[in-house]
């Protein structure tokens, strides 16, 4: 028998509650009883956003779909766009814009570093050309937090527009989209939604429909103005995920029960007590200063193969973490814990590290890092 702990920045654990809603059998999409469901889910996601005034649809895709809406709604061909890059999502903004013809200028940081608002500023004021910048208010690739708060007056500064991927903000990190004005901000449902992959959401505020009338960039499927059309009449333009729409409702219920503020403090507290845990085990956190609560990345230690320590774990034990992306691969570790986590998912997580690190012929003080995150966790 194993049992299967899932420890990654999406997919993220599913509440049994989510599970059996979408596992009933599947209604029509052309129903009252549908555009029932449909409607509340919609505004239940103003809730989850944080807004009155922006509208949000509901696109069956993963999470890179919204991305990809947003470059083709929001831009023309040849216009410029600043790109807000510290590490493998940022860089996938830059990669659509591209594809799009959409010329690009690029903030860069380290990666495990945050991109300085000041940079932004003062590129904003290099390129007053710039339309909109392209932002990615938590970088799961390094575990990194950016401030969008800060990032959006500087940007309302200029004129442009602001496109949020918080595809791991949402539902963890307080993000109210009317207060920080933002005008696009998207998320998927496999990260703090607790849903299986292949929703996106994505948020659009009042002053983003200019660009979107204006926008000439190739769109069909992903098209806001259809779109908006027909979740007026409580509907989707096309065949949408019946079951997991269906599925976000009662995940959505349970958030709203949970209160959207108590969801960002449960995350907070949570991380806050796995990086306890982490350098208790004598181990080195990799964003330092900027970690999100979406995950903690950790350095591998010196001598630990880190990619066959991720691999026994996830097969043997049946726990799983992931690596680093791209050039940060072998070098980190991530531990995920969003969406359905709770105190005693961390206490199994950092179990787990002690168990595989130790495993590995690293050596390792049992127990030194639970004690660490029940102690964290009693005094918060
Ligand atoms: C997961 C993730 C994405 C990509 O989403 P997919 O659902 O894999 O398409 C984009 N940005 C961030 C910050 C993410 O964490």
């Amino acid at each position: 028998m194993k049992k299967n702990y899932l420890f990654t920045p999406g997919p993220t654990q599913v509440p049994p509650e989510v599970l059996l809603a979408e596992a009933q059998p599947a209604i029509h999409h052309r129903t009252p009883q549908f555009s029932r469901i449909f409607k509340e889910l919609s505004e239940d996601l103003k809730y989850l956003f944080q807004t009155e005034k922006g509208e949000v649809f509901t696109l069956s895709s993963s999470g890179t779909g919204g991305m990809e809406a947003c470059v083709a709604n929001m831009m023309s061909k040849g216009e410029k766009a600043l790109v807000l890059s510290a590490g493998k999502f940022g860089e996938r903004w830059a990669e659509l814009c591209s594809v799009f013809g959409v010329e690009t200028v690029i903030a860069k940081a380290e990666y495990g570093d945050a991109i300085d608002p000041a940079d932004v500023e003062s590129i904003l004021n290099q390129h007053k050309d710039i339309k909109a910048v392209f932002a990615t208010q938590s970088e799961t690739s390094t575990g990194v937090l950016h401030n969008i708060e800060k990032i959006a007056k500087i940007v309302k500064g200029y004129g442009a527009l602001l496109i949020v991927d918080s595809i791991t903000g949402i539902g963890i990190h307080r993000f109210p989209f009317d207060e920080w004005g933002v005008d696009v901000a998207v998320t998927g449902s496999q990260k703090g939604c607790m849903l299986p992959p292949g929703l996106a959401f994505v948020c659009v505020s009042p002053n983003a429909w200019d660009a979107v009338e204006a926008s000439d960039l190739p769109k069909y499927y992903w098209d806001f103005k259809k779109m908006r059309k027909s979740l007026k009449d409580d509907t989707t333009a096309f065949t949408p995920s019946v079951s997991l729409i269906v599925a976000m409702k009662k995940a959505l219920d349970m958030i709203k029960e949970e209160g959207i503020t108590n969801v960002w403090k449960r995350h907070e507290r949570l991380a806050s007590a796995t990086r306890e845990g982490v350098k208790a085990l004598g181990l080195e956190l990799f964003a330092g200063a900027n970690s999100s609560n979406v995950v903690t990345s950790v350095k591998a230690p010196e001598g630990v193969e880190i990619g066959a320590v991720i691999k026994k774990l996830r097969d043997e034990h049946g726990v799983t973490f992931t690596g680093g992306q791209g050039s940060m691969k072998g070098q980190i570790f991530r531990i995920g814990h969003i969406g359905y986590i709770d105190e005693f998912d961390i206490i199994t997580a950092i179990a787990a590290i002690e168990k595989g690190l130790s495993e590995a012929g690293h050596t390792i003080d049992f127990g030194k890092g639970i004690t660490a995150v029940q102690r964290a966790l009693a005094n918060s």
